[in-house]
């Protein structure tokens, strides 16, 4: 790093906050906390600037066992549950947000998906490649045409020829789509049927027809990769339907409400550490013979964001342990839909309020794109995006309270 002021790395203060979780829940954050500091923090920089996916790291992972958290110890998963998946994404959420982001696309919206909605055999092929990290994962529903509408809109088509399906259709903003194996990939075997002709299948990156047309380029989260994919007579054998035909959307509409309880503690990890960095350089730095921290309007931002964090955190958690329950034929209505959209709304919209304020402290040295502050700003806004828009939040939550 050139001219720009670099924060020490490690501000372990900030993070030893009143948290409410147990003693084990506890000890697992900050062993995730030590690995994400030592293992994936230092491939940070290097994957925003170049936009640079290290092979090595997933494997890395899987042996270091922060794969298939909510897997059963059978295959080769630590039998966890969801609450726990959180608070390791939070911890990398902290050290390298990017990686966070392709963590939970392989670990819960691939991976986790396949548990809950596969059959054995299916679950017996995938899961302990995807649980050692040498095989990675990704989840394909949103479309050129199809985003908040995911479902209404969807026009990949599946249609069964003999013991094959043969899939037809674009996919786009798939995340980890450019290095994925396996994915799973959602279209309509009956279009006539609307969102109640979809069918969830598992596609292999070497299936016929099955292509990456385009790696694409983001302002933030850049080191997590992200494709467009194409179906182009895309045979799939009938054995990796997922579920029963024209039942997908139970997979979809499940999947979304973890996905989004999912996404809350990438955001808790960012603001911690933008509020850590914040609080670090507010000591470091002086201005008219004395550390900015001494002036009250830089101690007015810390003390905000502190309070904003520390809201998101009992968000974040109360989110993860409603979602720790959700039934198999839950999701997608009532009580669960309503919290996990409200969660990462608030959750995300609250990290944005405390990046804008860790900006303002950092002065010109957040505007420059090579410090940390200027990497964690530049990815707020997939976080109001992805997952369903804060729009498409509202609507979830206003509709369930209007038919409560
Ligand atoms: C970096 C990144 C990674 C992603 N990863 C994945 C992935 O792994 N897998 C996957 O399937 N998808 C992924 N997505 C897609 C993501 O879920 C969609 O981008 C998101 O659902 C929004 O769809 P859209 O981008 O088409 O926006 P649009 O739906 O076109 O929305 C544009 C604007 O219109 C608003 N709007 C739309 N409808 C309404 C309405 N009825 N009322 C009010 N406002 C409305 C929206 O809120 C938004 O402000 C990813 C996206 C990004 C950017």
């Amino acid at each position: 790093m050139s001219s720009a002021h670099t924060p020490s790395a490690h501000t372990p203060s900030v993070f030893q906050a009143f948290t409410g979780l147990s003693d084990d829940e506890t000890e697992i954050l900050n062993q995730a906390d030590r690995f994400a500091q030592a293992e994936t923090y230092p491939l940070a920089r290097r994957m925003d600037d170049e936009e640079w996916w290290p092979e090595d790291i997933f494997p890395k992972i899987g042996e270091t066992g922060y794969f298939g958290i909510t897997a059963p110890e059978s295959l080769g998963g630590a039998g966890l549950d969801v609450f726990t998946s959180g608070l390791i994404l939070q911890a990398l959420g902290r050290w390298n947000y990017a990686l966070a982001l392709s963590w939970v696309a392989h670990e819960n919206l691939c991976l986790h998906n396949i548990l809950r909605n596969a059959n054995e055999a299916q679950k017996a092929k995938y899961v302990p490649g995807l649980i050692k990290g040498t095989q990675i994962g990704a989840l394909g529903l949103t479309e050129p045409g199809a985003g908040s509408d995911a479902l209404g809109s969807m026009s990949t088509t599946a249609r069964r020829e003999g013991d094959h399906y043969i899939l037809n259709g674009r996919k786009i903003y798939i995340t980890n789509g450019p290095v994925a194996d396996v994915l799973l990939v959602y279209a309509k075997t009956d279009k006539s049927k609307g969102a109640h002709g979809i069918s969830a299948f598992i596609v292999e990156k070497d299936f016929p027809g099955f292509k990456v047309a385009q790696k694409l380029i983001k302002m933030g989260f850049r080191g997590s990769q992200t494709a467009e994919l194409v179906f182009d007579d895309c045979r799939v054998p009938a054995e990796n339907l997922v579920g029963e035909e024209n039942k997908g959307v139970k997979v979809v509409m499940s999947g979304l409400d973890l996905e989004r309880a999912m996404i809350s503690p990438i955001c808790l990890g960012m603001a911690e550490r933008a509020l850590a960095l914040s609080v670090d350089y507010a000591k470091q730095r002086k201005q008219f013979g004395r550390p900015i921290a001494e002036f009250q309007m830089v101690q007015s931002m810390l003390a905000d964001m502190y309070t904003w964090v520390e809201s998101m955190r009992l968000y974040t958690y109360q989110t993860l342990r409603a979602a720790n329950v959700i039934g198999e034929n839950d999701g997608g209505r009532g009580e669960i839909h309503k919290i996990t959209a409200a969660g990462v709304m608030y959750v995300a919209e609250t990290l944005n309020k405390v990046l804008n304020h860790a900006m303002q402290v950092h002065g010109g040295t957040g505007y420059m794109w090579e410090s940390e502050i200027n990497r964690l700003y530049r990815g707020i806004k997939l976080l109001e995006i992805g997952a369903g828009t804060t729009e498409v939040r509202k609507m979830i939550i206003a509709k369930e309270l209007l038919s409560e």
